[in-house]
C-alpha cells in the first residue's frame, strides 16, 4: 500500500496555518513556538484509518504541522518501541524454534546409562 505523502502546496499550507501573525511557526499539537526547531507536518488520521476508496488527495486538514521536540518525537518513539516489541517477539519464536541441544541433533545418540549410540548402525561407541 503506497503511503500518501503530503503535496509540497498542501505543506506549504500547513506551515502557513501554523505560523503565526509574527511571523513564527508554533506547533499545533501543543501551541509550542517553534521558530527555527525541527517540525514534522503529521497526519493527523493513520494511514491504515484513511479510505483507500475515495483516493482523495490529501490536504491541509489532513495534516498536523507538529514540533520534532515535542509533539512529533515521542510518537515516533513509541512506534520505535512497538516495532522493537515486534522484533523481540519474533526472536523468541525463531529461538523457539531451534533443536534445543545440538546433540539431538547429530548423528550420535546419549542414553540415559550414558553410553552413546550411533542413530544410524545402532552400534554402542562408549
Ligand atoms: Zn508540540
Amino acid at each position: 500500500m503506497p503511503r500518501c505523502e503530503f503535496s509540497r502546496k498542501v505543506r506549504a499550507e500547513i506551515i502557513l496555518r501554523a505560523t503565526n501573525t509574527a511571523g513564527i511557526v508554533t506547533c499545533e499539537g501543543c501551541g509550542l513556538v517553534l521558530g527555527k526547531k525541527p517540525f514534522e507536518v503529521d497526519h493527523t488520521l493513520p494511514e491504515a484509518l484513511r479510505d483507500h476508496t475515495r483516493r482523495a488527495p490529501l490536504t491541509a486538514a489532513d495534516g498536523k504541522l507538529l514540533g520534532k521536540a515535542c509533539c512529533h518525537a515521542p510518537k515516533t518513539a513509541d512506534d520505535i518501541r512497538r516495532i522493537r516489541k515486534a522484533d523481540r517477539q519474533r526472536d523468541k519464536f525463531t529461538r523457539a524454534m531451534k533443536p534445543k541441544s545440538s546433540l539431538s541433533n547429530s548423528r550420535l545418540k546419549k542414553r540415559m546409562d550414558g553410553t552413546v549410540v550411533d542413530r544410524q548402525t545402532g552400534e554402542t561407541l562408549r
